[in-house]
């Protein structure tokens, strides 16, 4: 039976105050982005009319990433073609597709002298292949034009569309990310143009057409669902082979989007890290800040390069 009681403090450390809803913990509070590194990567987006996620989905890590020289692109514009109740980005109908802007982010990815590079995209359900060229081509670029930088692409459900996502695949990404975002329950509400099954089908074929690669995908909680739900979920991933798991607290960015049901403590974060490790996955980031590209250069580094020195 999958069960796990998880506790909100370590035994001992309870502090004098309890969790109340509503008010944001502590843990969770950030400061203001402002450093040289920021201002750059900044300065470097808008010069080449570069969109990242940091932004559009007001990622409360930008200072910290930005700071460190990381960041993740956005491709394909500012707007998405579905309405996920937790997500920042603009719903509606996105422009017409810039086949530059591989070349421009390729070329951003030289410039900052990234060694990993984190590639996202709006849904672009109107496209025949859902855009999965424009990642095609930017991983290829940036092999080409970056030789050593790995890549990881975090990719939507193309609809299902498995050539679309061969395609991808074919580009050789170090890293294939999809996000299962939450417990398949929360669907509807969640993700309502998404489905469960076909996010881990995704995750199964992308093991399929490349059996060595890594294969990743990520989670947030505070959404209302249960630890059981969430230890399912970890279940169904491993039993498609999926190599790191990010779990992360849900934020509600706007009183727009769905709330917040609860605030798990970092004590709860750290339980589950070890019912993920427990279940065999390579790598599990979890915490109450932890986002999908979060340290995903530290996880390359240690998967794709130290890994394969080691074997
Ligand atoms: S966690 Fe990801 S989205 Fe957030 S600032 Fe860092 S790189 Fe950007």
């Amino acid at each position: 039976m999958n069960t796990l009681e998880l506790k909100p403090y370590h035994p001992g450390s309870e502090p004098a105050e309890q969790l109340t809803r509503g008010r944001r913990p502590d843990w969770l509070r950030v400061r203001m982005p402002d450093s040289p590194g920021y201002r750059e990567i900044k300065g470097l987006m808008r010069g080449h009319s570069l969109h990242t996620v940091c932004e559009e989905a007001m990622c409360p890590n930008i200072g910290e990433c930005w700071g460190r020289g990381t960041a993740t692109f956005l491709l394909m514009g500012d707007t998405c073609t579905r309405s996920c109740g937790f997500c920042k980005i603009k719903t509606g109908r996105p422009p017409t597709l810039d086949e530059d802007e591989p070349r421009r982010v390729a070329e951003t990815v030289a410039m900052m002298g990234l060694k990993h590079a984190v590639l996202t995209s709006v849904n672009r359900d109107e496209l025949p292949d859902g855009g999965a060229h424009i990642f095609a081509e930017v991983i290829r670029l940036i092999h080409e034009m970056t030789p050593g930088c790995s890549v990881e692409v975090l990719i939507p459900d193309f609809q299902g569309n498995w050539d679309a996502l061969q395609a991808v695949m074919d580009a050789r990404p170090e890293i294939l990310n999809h996000n299962t975002e939450t417990v398949p329950r929360l669907y509807k509400r969640v993700r309502p143009q998404a489905k469960y099954p076909r996010s881990l089908e995704l995750l199964r074929q992308a093991r399929q057409m490349v059996p060595t690669g890594v294969t990743k995908t990520g989670i947030m909680v505070g959404l209302g669902e249960s630890t059981d739900e969430i230890l399912a979920v970890m279940d169904d991933l491993r039993a498609v082979d999926v190599d790191i798991l990010t779990i992360g607290q849900y934020l509600q960015p706007s009183r727009f989007h769905l709330p917040i049901e609860r605030y798990y403590t970092p004590y709860e974060f750290d339980q589950l890290r070890e019912a993920g490790m427990a279940r065999g996955f390579r790598w599990v980031e979890s915490g109450p800040l932890v986002r999908s590209s979060y340290h995903a250069d530290g996880q390359a580094d240690q998967l794709i390069f130290r890994e394969a020195v080691a074997g």
